[in-house]
């Protein structure tokens, strides 16, 4: 595996690859790479002649200095383990590199970015929608790889790609959890022991949500869960929605939706956690 750090090298292996009829893969990543990162990543070296992984803190996507300083930063152990899942190319590039001037473009979702995350954080989807542009002309990948873990985002780069016409296939996979029900996370390592002992309490709280779709209103399934979280001091819930799997709007009622999508963001002590279920109607 090749390490490259300045875009006008990656350019260069791109353009050479995509002469020679290569299929690229690309996996973005901000690094700290766990399994739900490397089943991505394996996805692709399967499906693709070629890996291509950026691990890339974006500055423009933090809309709290603290959480972009304190974000886990483990480059040498990514490096080894991407070696392990058939990766081609690791594309690491300072901030400079991807922004050798001030960002000031402006993207629009509307509807799509006005709730959780984009409401929660705010710039929050204009950073993420900059460095993916960013990154996919650099890259240009046949197939760029995503995972639901992030159900917003990949909402708001499906529109992205729309949008602007990149000729690429989105390819998303499900959360990869720990055995307790955690979603995998970055930001888990900055748990304290006991904190990683509370954290489940979000997936916990998803699967009675869950549980109860059928059998009680949205707004007394939303106030349990608020009450249930309420019960850990360490635990300050930021919001819990019920929406429409597709538009991602939330829901005052399931009945004609098939699958809608419950969606959770807290705090457990500093580090603030996302999570989320998506649900079959039919089937439960
Ligand atoms: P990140 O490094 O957090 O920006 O994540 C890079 C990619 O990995 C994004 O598409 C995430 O949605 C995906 N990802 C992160 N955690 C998980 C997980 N637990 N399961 C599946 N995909 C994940």
């Amino acid at each position: 595996m090749e390490v490259i750090e300045q875009v006008s090298a990656l350019r260069a292996i791109v353009a050479a690859l995509r002469c020679g009829g290569k299929r690229i893969g690309f996996v973005p990543t901000m690094g700290a790479l766990h399994e739900g990162h490397l089943q991505l990543l394996r996805a692709s070296a399967r499906e693709n002649d070629i890996t291509i992984c950026s691990v890339f803190v974006n500055p423009t996507q933090f809309n709290n200095a603290s959480d972009y300083k304190l974000y886990p930063r483990t480059l040498e152990q990514d490096t080894r383990l991407l070696q392990t899942v058939g990766c081609d190319y690791l594309f690491a590039p300072s901030a400079e590199e991807i922004y050798p001037q001030q960002s000031v473009l402006q993207f629009s979702f509307g509807a799509l970015e006005a709730v959780m995350e984009g409401e929660h954080r705010p710039g929050h989807f204009n950073g993420v929608a900059t460095v993916v542009s960013k990154l996919f002309h650099i890259v240009q990948p046949h197939r760029a790889y995503f995972g639901q873990k992030d159900l917003q985002q990949v909402a708001i780069v499906r529109q992205l790609v729309q949008g602007l016409s990149f000729d690429l296939e989105l390819v998303c996979f499900p959360t990869v959890r720990e055995a307790d029900g955690l979603a995998m996370s970055s930001r888990n390592k900055r748990l304290s022991e006991a904190q990683r002992q509370l954290a489940p309490q979000l997936y916990l709280a998803l699967q009675t949500a869950a549980a109860n779709l059928h059998q009680k209103p949205i707004n007394a399934i939303k106030s349990e869960v608020a009450q249930q979280l309420q019960q850990e001091e360490e635990i300050k819930l930021e919001y819990f929605e019920i929406v429409d799997s597709l538009t991602l709007q939330p829901l005052q009622d399931v009945s004609g939706h098939d699958e809608v999508a419950l969606c959770i963001a807290a705090f457990v002590g500093e580090v603030r956690l996302i999570d989320n279920l998506l649900v079959n109607l039919k089937e439960i």
